[in-house]
């Protein structure tokens, strides 16, 4: 009989970098390890997770992730392990409806609650290197390649129905689900456990804006119900600029652990938010070009998503009641309602909330971050209210220009009201 050799991964602990180069040697074992030159870092900077660069002299790298039963921004957020299981099937799941656009996945490990995968340091951050105001040409386009295929691909109106029904069960999620809940759809507008993180010169603002607007809070209590019980796409559930890695010919989403079956709209509203905190924060720096860059962005990432989801639609419905143009069109117009909801969720959440953006807190002078953050919940508050009005990319430039308009209009007659005393 085959003895079953003993292994320290038998049972789950939390790895040290030593672990790492141990544990990359045992599960990776196709590379051919210079197993002297092995060294590992930890190189995690999220708020859940632990993650390795293990890499030897020889140019071999892997990168190991690891799911502790805590959450790194706070002890007390307990968190099952289970959810890197969900990362790496979700991945390879990505990596098959949109090949080229998710780091490869070479194992995952339900003892450890590890993964290995292929190691992107020949990308960059998406946030960072927006803070250098770079611009990447092709990320519209291919964002919005991968948002069509994987959302779309998942959807009722194209899957099979059971197998539908069988992914949304595998990928159930409910703690991270329970996160966004609290952190996207309830503690922006009423801080209930004293977490949010507002910047003083702006409180009186969002105490206004955001803390007593009945109007606003039941459009918000629509949408997070909307949030949990409309399972209608595999959405990444995270999508923001930091689970992006990016470089001048290349798009990579990774750190998929918020997915489930859930509107779409989440996803590609998190992608438009996320780049007008870039805008934001160029816009203080004086960077016109990236601006415009960041601008024209905004209005392919709608148009092109659409189009593509389109035409995803037309050669992919297999439903047959969806088969119908007049449905086609009600589908697509809810995407891109919910898409502007969304946007106006993550850019509040984002500015008040527990989890803040290094582009808008990285605007050191004071005056112009309450500006910054003032267009952003400006801009927020008509995407969710006025959301069944946006149509095209268009529309959400428009939103953006009035903001800046509104906020500059505000802070003039109370200048000049100063002046004439
Ligand atoms: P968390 O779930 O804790 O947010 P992430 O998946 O975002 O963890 O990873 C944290 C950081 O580790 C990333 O910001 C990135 O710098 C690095 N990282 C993660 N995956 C890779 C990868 N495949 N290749 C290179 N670096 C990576
Ligand atoms: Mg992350």
């Amino acid at each position: 009989m085959e003895e079953k050799i003993m292994s320290k991964f038998d049972t789950y602990f939390l790895m040290k970098t030593d672990d790492a180069i141990e544990y990359a040697k045992e599960k990776v074992s196709q590379i051919e390890w210079d197993a002297d030159s092995m060294t590992a870092k930890e190189i995690g900077d999220g708020n859940l997770n632990y993650v390795f660069k293990v890499t030897d002299a020889k140019g071999h790298s892997v990168i190991i992730k690891q799911a502790g039963v805590e959450a790194r921004i706070s002890a007390d957020m307990k968190l099952d392990t289970d959810r890197n299981r969900i990362e790496s099937e979700i991945l390879v799941l990505e990596g098959k409806l949109a090949p080229g656009y998710v780091p490869e996945i070479y194992f995952y490990d339900t003892v450890m609650s590890a993964c290995g995968m292929e190691d992107l340091s020949d990308h960059e951050i998406m946030r960072t290197a927006m803070l250098e105001h770079k611009i990447f040409p092709k990320f519209a386009d291919q964002i919005s390649t991968f948002m069509a295929q994987v959302l779309m691909g998942t959807t009722d109106v194209v899957m099979d129905h059971q197998e539908k029904k069988e992914l949304q069960r595998k990928f159930i999620n409910p703690e991270l689900c329970d996160i966004t809940e609290a952190l996207v759809y309830t503690e922006p507008y009423n801080d209930e456990r004293g977490r949010n993180r507002v910047f003083p010169p702006i409180a009186d603002f969002v105490k206004e804006k955001l803390y007593e607007d009945q109007g606003l809070h039941c459009e918000v209590a629509k949408l997070k119900m909307d949030f949990m019980t409309r399972a209608q796409s595999l959405i990444h559930g995270d999508l923001h600029t930091g689970s992006i890695f990016i470089n001048e010919e290349s798009t990579k989403v990774f750190d998929p652990e918020f997915c489930f079956y859930g509107p779409m709209g989440y996803d590609i509203g998190n992608v438009i938010a996320n780049m007008i905190f870039a805008w934001a924060n160029g816009d203080a720096a004086g960077a016109a070009d990236f601006c415009k860059w960041v601008e024209d962005v905004l209005v392919d990432v709608i148009n092109m998503t659409k189009e593509k989801m389109e035409k995803y639609y037309d050669e992919h419905v297999t439903d047959t009641m969806c088969r119908n143009e007049l449905y086609k069109k009600y589908y697509m117009d809810t995407i891109i309602e919910d898409t502007s909801a969304v946007a106006g969720l993550e850019l509040i959440r984002r500015i008040v909330g527990m989890a803040n953006v290094k582009d808008i807190t990285t605007i050191a002078d004071e005056a112009k971050r309450a500006r910054a953050e003032k267009i952003c919940i400006t801009a927020a508050i008509d995407f969710i209210k006025n959301r069944s009005d946006k149509k095209c990319g268009k529309c959400f430039l428009k939103t953006l220009k009035d903001a800046i308009a509104e906020v500059d209009a505000m802070h003039k007659s109370c200048c000049s009201h100063v002046a004439e005393r």
